[in-house]
C-alpha cells in the first residue's frame, strides 16, 4: 500500500501525511507476534488504514488541513488512534478534508483538493473525501472518517465506497479535534460492509475520558454483516422517507434509488412509505446549530497554545490572536465562527439558536414515530452524483444541500449508513443508498448491507 501511495498519490491526493517508517514497524511487530505464535489480537491485526487528519497522533502531525495547526504535533493519541494500534492496525498516514471537518467536497483543505479515483475532475465528497479516496483508489483497505452532519456518507457514496456513522457515542471523540461536538462521531470506512463492521468492532465501545460517551456494550455488527451476506431480508420492515425523495433530486440519483428499494423488496423485505415532516428544517436547523458549536470550539486556536502564531513583536496579545486567526483560517471556517457568534449573541439568542433546538427535538420525534413502524429507513445518500472541482466553491448554499439526507440522523445521534447503489444513469457516477436505523441499533445497518452490495 505504501508503494501504491507513491505511484497514484501524486494524481489524487488523498493524504495530507505519509507515515512509513511508522507503518512498517506496527507491520513488523504483527509479524512478530505471529512468528511467536501468538494469537492474532484482532482479525485486522497487520491490515492498513488511512486516518483522517481530525484525530491526534504522537508520531505525525495532525492539522486538520487548517493553517493555524501546520505541523503542530499533539502530545497524546486519540483513543480511536490507541484502539487501532492495540488492534495492531498500521497507520499509512493522515488523510486531506475540508478544513475543520466543515464543508462537502474536501476543496476547504488549506493544502488543496482531493481528487474523485473515478473521475479527477471531480470532488470526492467532503469533508471526508481524503480518505474515501484513499480506498477507491485502492491505496488503504479500511479507514477512518467523521461524520458531523455527513462527512463519512456523502464521500462513500460519491467514491462508490461504504461509510458508517455510529450511534452517537459509541465511538470515542477524546482526541478528535471537535467541530460541533454534539454531533460529530468517529466512523468506520471500507470497500465492503463487511471491512466495515470488522473496523467498527475495533473502534466503538465506552470510553470515561469521553463525557459523551455511552456506557453500553459494542454491538454485534460483524455477526450482522455475516447475517446479512446471506441475502434474506424476510421480516425486515423497510421504511422510504417521503421528504428525502425529490423531483429536486438528480433523475439519476432517484433511479438508481429506486431500482434499490426494488432489490430490497426482491430480498424480502416489506417496504412502506414514511412520513417525516419536519426533516425538510433540518438543514436550517443544522447551519445554525453547527456553527454555533464551532464559534464556541475554535474558540481555543487562540495563537498562544497551538500552531501558527502571527507577531511582528510590537503587538497587543489581541492583535496576535486577531492576525493569526485572519491568516490561519480560510474562508469557510471563518462564514461559520460569524454565523456562530451572531446566532448565540444576546437578543438573537432564542430567534435563531433556541429555535433550532426545538426543531432538533422535532425531528427526533419525527424518527420515533418512523421507528414505530418500521426497523430502518433508507434514501439516496446524496442528492447528487460528485460535482466537478470549483462548480459549487462560490456558493455555500449550493454545497450545503448536498447534505439534505444525511443531516437528520446527526440531530437526532441516531445511526446510518452509505453502501454503492450502481451509477447514474444520467453521467456514468456512482450513487449511494444510504440506510438510517435508530440509535444502538447499528447491527441492523449491517444487516440491510450486506445484503444489498
Ligand atoms: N458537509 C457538512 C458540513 O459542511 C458535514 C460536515 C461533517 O460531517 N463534518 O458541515
Amino acid at each position: 500500500h505504501l508503494d501504491r501511495i507513491g505511484e497514484v498519490d501524486g494524481e489524487y491526493h488523498a493524504f495530507l501525511h505519509v507515515a512509513g517508517e511508522q507503518a512498517l514497524a506496527a507491520a513488523a511487530d504483527v509479524d512478530r507476534a505471529v512468528a511467536a505464535g501468538d494469537a492474532p489480537v484482532s482479525p485486522l491485526a497487520g491490515v492498513p488504514i488511512a486516518l483522517k487528519d481530525v484525530f491526534t497522533t504522537t508520531d505525525m502531525p495532525t492539522t486538520c488541513a487548517s493553517k493555524i495547526l501546520e505541523g503542530w504535533v499533539a502530545p497524546y493519541d486519540a483513543t480511536l488512534t490507541t484502539k487501532l494500534r492495540q488492534a495492531g492496525i498500521p497507520i499509512l498516514g493522515k488523510t486531506n478534508m475540508d478544513e475543520f471537518a466543515m464543508g462537502s467536497s474536501t476543496e476547504n483543505s488549506a493544502y488543496g483538493p482531493t481528487r474523485n479515483p473515478w473521475d479527477t475532475s471531480r470532488i470526492p465528497g467532503g469533508s471526508g473525501g481524503g480518505s474515501a479516496a484513499a480506498l477507491a483508489s485502492y491505496q488503504a483497505p479500511l479507514a477512518i472518517g467523521t461524520d458531523t452532519g455527513g462527512s463519512i456518507r456523502q464521500p462513500a457514496a460519491v467514491t462508490a465506497t461504504v461509510g458508517t456513522k455510529p450511534t452517537y457515542g459509541t465511538v470515542s471523540r477524546y482526541g478528535l479535534v471537535a467541530c460541533a461536538s454534539s454531533l460529530d462521531q468517529g466512523g468506520p470506512c471500507g470497500r465492503t460492509v463487511l471491512d466495515t463492521a470488522l473496523l467498527h468492532e475495533v473502534i466503538a465501545g465506552h470510553d470515561p475520558r469521553d463525557s459523551t460517551s455511552v456506557d453500553a456494550a459494542v454491538r454485534p455488527v460483524v455477526e450482522a454483516a455475516r447475517q446479512g451476506a446471506a441475502g434474506d431480508l424476510k421480516g425486515l420492515r423497510v421504511g422510504v422517507v417521503k421528504e428525502l425523495h425529490s423531483d429536486s433530486y438528480q433523475p439519476g440519483v432517484i433511479a438508481s434509488f429506486d431500482a434499490a428499494v426494488e432489490t430490497l423488496t426482491k430480498l424480502g423485505a416489506e417496504v412502506v412509505e414514511v412520513s417525516c415532516p419536519h426533516f425538510e428544517y433540518a438543514l436550517a436547523s443544522y447551519y445554525l446549530i453547527l456553527p454555533s458549536e464551532v464559534s464556541s470550539n475554535l474558540a481555543r486556536f487562540d495563537a498562544m497554545r497551538y500552531g501558527l502564531r502571527v507577531d511582528d513583536g510590537t503587538m497587543s496579545a489581541e492583535q496576535v490572536m486577531a492576525a493569526t486567526r485572519a491568516a490561519g483560517f480560510g474562508k469557510e471556517v471563518k462564514r461559520r465562527i460569524m454565523i456562530g457568534t451572531y446566532a448565540l449573541s444576546s437578543g438573537y439568542y432564542d430567534a435563531y439558536y433556541g429555535q433550532a433546538l426545538k426543531v432538533r427535538s422535532l425531528i427526533a420525534q419525527d424518527f420515533d414515530k418512523a421507528y414505530e413502524q418500521v426497523d430502518v429507513l433508507v434514501s439516496p445518500t446524496s442528492p447528487f452524483t460528485p460535482w466537478k472541482i470549483g462548480e459549487k466553491v462560490d456558493d455555500p448554499l449550493a454545497m450545503y444541500l448536498s447534505d439534505l439526507c444525511t443531516l437528520p440522523t446527526n440531530l437526532a445521534g441516531h445511526c446510518a449508513m452509505s453502501v454503492p447503489s450502481g451509477v447514474s444513469d444520467d453521467d456514468g457516477l456512482p450513487v449511494g443508498l444510504q440506510i438510517m436505523a435508530p440509535a444502538l441499533a447499528d447491527e441492523r445497518l449491517y444487516r440491510v448491507g450486506a445484503a444489498f452490495e
